[in-house]
């Protein structure tokens, strides 16, 4: 009996369309594997599931995927293949838990941790690996924006970040005291808290870790190029027009560089218990320092993406990589 696999995407954060879109790489690349049966279905913004034909679909406590029409089908693994909330947050990853059914990704706790950029600066300092400066508001109230005001003036050039969002939404480079009232308004309007980074001028490098039929696999890292008049923003990620430049395999670095991003990668996965899959963002200032910026549970694998294609590069095949994790998920389980 084929293995029956379903592919969860969309979901209700601002990254929903290009959750879509990682689905359709997933989806190509599953179709290659004769003993996988893929099922696909999108989550709406108010979760739920919904069939190619537009017909409603749910996961039930019986581990079936039931029609509105009371037929059902069974689930041996699950594809949680949504970026931001209600996948790459855990929520999902939780239900999952619950069910018994085994999913690709992170669990449910390092999902949570590395999504809240707060949580995961607060995580990577007590594993001992060096991140971007930074502070964190907890409201949008005049005590806590006076911390904004002030690390603006010690650093010259702050990025304000919503904790708990992707594709760049909810990032803002300041420069004037002008513009941050307005700025932090509307990161708060997309978080509960939010993060003030000191501004770097940097090479964005990042590596793909995964599990690789049963060995952790850190890449080496690859680097993307924003334009010099802004920064790696969603449009610079998505838009058709994108000025992004993107390469598989940083050129010029040293070893000691390369040795650094490999150690502090390695001790983030097993350290925040990543599972199968993430993708680690490094900042390389100009002064030489590298610092982490963030660990993605659930990276994107849109055409622009990096992970599917260092995985390629190192003479992985996603197919092969995917299909593995499943059987042995599934063979666990059973
Ligand atoms: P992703 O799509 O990778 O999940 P994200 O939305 O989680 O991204 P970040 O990676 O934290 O957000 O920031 C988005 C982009 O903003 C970075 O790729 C980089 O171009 C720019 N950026 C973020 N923080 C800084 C900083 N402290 N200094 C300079 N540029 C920054
Ligand atoms: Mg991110
Ligand atoms: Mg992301
Ligand atoms: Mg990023």
């Amino acid at each position: 009996n084929p293995i029956q696999v379903l592919l969860i995407c969309g979901g209700g954060s601002s990254e929903h369309e290009v959750s879509l879109r990682t689905a359709d790489f997933i989806e190509r690349e599953l179709q290659k594997c004769g003993d996988l049966q893929l099922t696909r279905v999108t989550m709406s913004a108010e979760g739920q599931l919904h069939d190619g034909s537009g017909k409603l679909r749910e996961l039930r406590s019986d581990r079936l995927l039931y029609s509105s029409n009371g037929s059902a089908q069974p689930v041996d693994y699950v594809i949680p293949a949504i970026h931001g909330y209600p996948g790459e947050t855990g929520d999902l990853q939780s239900q999952l838990e619950i069910l018994g059914l085994p999913y690709y990704g992170c669990g449910p706790e390092a999902s949570k941790l590395c999504f809240n950029k707060v949580t995961t600066k607060l995580w990577l300092s007590a594993l001992g690996i060096d991140n971007t400066p930074y502070r964190f508001l907890c409201a949008n109230t005049a005590e806590e924006t006076a911390k904004a005001r002030d690390a603006l003036k010690r650093w010259g050039a702050i990025f304000i970040k919503a904790s708990n969002q992707g594709s760049s939404v909810g990032c803002y480079k300041v420069t004037e005291e002008a513009t941050l009232a307005q700025v932090l308004d509307k990161a708060f309007r997309l978080s509960p808290y939010v993060l003030v980074e000191k501004c770097l001028t940097v090479r964005e490098l990042e590596v793909a870790a995964y599990t690789y039929k049963g060995e952790l696999v850190i890449t080496p890292p690859g680097e993307v190029c924003a334009p010099a008049d802004t920064f790696y923003s969603y449009e610079e990620k998505y838009a058709e027009n994108s000025r992004a430049e993107t390469h598989v395999v940083a050129k010029d670095l040293s070893d000691a560089q390369l040795g650094w991003i490999y150690e502090a990668s390695k001790r983030a996965f097993i350290g925040l218990q990543l599972k199968d899959l993430s993708r680690i963002d490094f900042f390389l200032t100009d002064e030489g320092d590298i610092y982490l910026n963030e660990v993605n549970t659930f990276p994107g694998m849109t055409p622009i993406s990096m992970f599917p294609k260092m995985l390629q590069n190192q003479g992985h095949d996603f197919n092969v990589y995917l299909a593995d994790l499943i059987r042995s998920a599934v063979n666990q389980t059973a």
